[in-house]
């Protein structure tokens, strides 16, 4: 009893764990982070993470809860709510589920029926799992129609995503993606989900901060609804948010509590409104800006040196970039490249030779170095960097000897020195 009346401070408490986190605080301080789906959020979202409103159970919504005790809670969602609305220019708000795949289950919970057509991007192209891909629940308990990228371009096709609304007729239609480095046309998706009578569901999660700055069209305008991530280029809590048209707000709301979830989780609530107001004010324009303008620089830097990109370059804040020509795969370069302190993902690109697990392709995002105030003047050095540790890792067949590896790894943090991380 004494020792819970103590309380120490967690070093104290589980120095084991602690040791952990400090650990991987210095490794994100330290690491050239290019993981396109990760970020660096702010002191003021980590504090809110970490508040006591974790120890509150909320079941319901603002002023219609099944639990007493509401005094802050309520007031903190409806904070979070109006953020939301007020940012993206939504008519309504969901702040509440878990992640962004759970927000993308309430949706198809709210607009279709199980046995349901859908229709989204395939994996392999730059889609994401829950837009209808096999193994996901969205294409076990729905009818899922897959689209794709030209072969010659690596864009969408619309016409090919009109021939299959049309042969299809989908109730839903998803646009958005995990890994295509190019700008949608939502207003194309729109007039296609209205001639199929579809509801057009947006999936900004990888680029809603770039859409909140305004260096993104919104898709709101087109959307029954829009689901995201909090957590990505929107520099918020790991977390989900639903935006819909008002005559679709009862139906998702119904779909998130109760059809899915049980109490919201406050503290990530929390931390998703003090995101939303940081996200709101100019500075944020100018990092979304910063973050695409980085991602163009990063592209012209790589071609240079003879990388070839997946639809040639880029206009948000990812490139995808074909390893073919250098003969080494995209698993074997993310491995070599995470002991030289650099962090990004080995991706599938368009029409692969390889399998999934290691494909041919990585990915690269800018907006965690963004956040750490890198401009596009540094994007030639990050070039560098990549193609020395890439030359090393082909080099050595995904070998990656230890020496170059350390020293590669001093080079990055050096590199990095004047660059503070973020919350760190
Ligand atoms: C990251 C992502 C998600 C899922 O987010 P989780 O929070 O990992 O569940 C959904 N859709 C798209 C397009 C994504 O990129």
């Amino acid at each position: 009893m004494n020792q819970v009346r103590r309380d120490p401070p967690l070093p104290e408490a589980d120095p084991e764990l602690w040791r952990l986190i400090e650990g991987e605080d210095a490794r994100q301080r330290e690491s050239l982070r290019l993981i396109a789906s990760e970020n660096y959020v702010s002191r003021a979202v980590l504090q809110a993470c970490s508040a006591s409103l974790t120890n509150k159970y909320a079941e319901g919504y603002p002023n219609r809860r099944y639990y007493e005790g509401m005094d802050f809670i309520d007031p903190i969602e409806t904070l979070a709510i109006d953020r939301a609305k007020a940012l993206f220019s939504a008519e309504h708000a969901n702040v509440q589920p878990y992640s962004g795949s759970p927000a993308n289950l309430a949706v198809l919970l709210a607009l279709c029926s199980p046995g349901d057509t859908t229709m989204g991007l395939a994996l392999p192209a730059g889609g994401h799992l829950t837009h209808g891909w096999k193994v996901s629940a969205t294409g076990i308990y729905y009818k899922s129609v897959q689209y794709g990228v030209r072969r010659d371009d690596h864009r969408i096709d619309m016409d090919e995503v009109r021939a299959l609304a049309r042969t299809h007729r989908p109730k839903l239609i998803w646009c958005g993606h995990s890994a295509y480095p190019r700008e949608l046309d939502f207003a194309a998706f729109a007039s296609i989900a209205a001639e199929v009578e579809a509801h057009l569901v947006a999936d900004i999660a990888h680029v809603a901060g770039l859409v909140a700055g305004g260096a993104h069209a919104s898709p709101i305008p087109h959307c029954a609804a829009v689901t995201t991530t909090t957590h990505k280029t929107l520099r918020g809590p790991r977390g989900g948010l639903i935006l819909s048209r008002a005559e679709h707000a009862a139906a998702i709301d119904k779909a998130v509590f109760p059809g899915l979830q049980g109490g919201p989780h406050n503290h990530t609530t929390a931390a998703k409104a003090v995101a939303f107001a940081e996200a709101a004010r100019p500075q944020f324009r100018t990092y979304a800006r910063a973050i695409v303008d980085n991602a163009r620089a990063l592209a012209e830097a790589l071609s240079a040196r003879g990388y070839v990109l997946v639809s040639g370059g880029t206009d948000n804040h990812l490139l995808l970039v074909d390893l073919t020509n250098r003969g080494i795969s995209g698993r074997q370069t993310s491995g070599v490249l995470n002991r030289c302190g650099i962090e990004l993902n080995a991706n599938s690109i368009p029409f692969d030779q390889r399998k999934p697990f290691d494909p041919s392709g990585i990915r690269i995002g800018t907006a965690a170095l963004t956040s750490r105030g890198l401009d596009t003047a540094q994007m030639s050095e990050v070039a560098a960097l990549l193609d020395d540790a890439i030359g090393h890792a082909a080099a050595t067949a995904g070998a990656g000897d230890g020496g170059f590896c350390q020293a590669m790894r001093a080079r990055v943090r050096e590199f990095l020195q004047p660059y503070p991380a973020p919350g760190l």
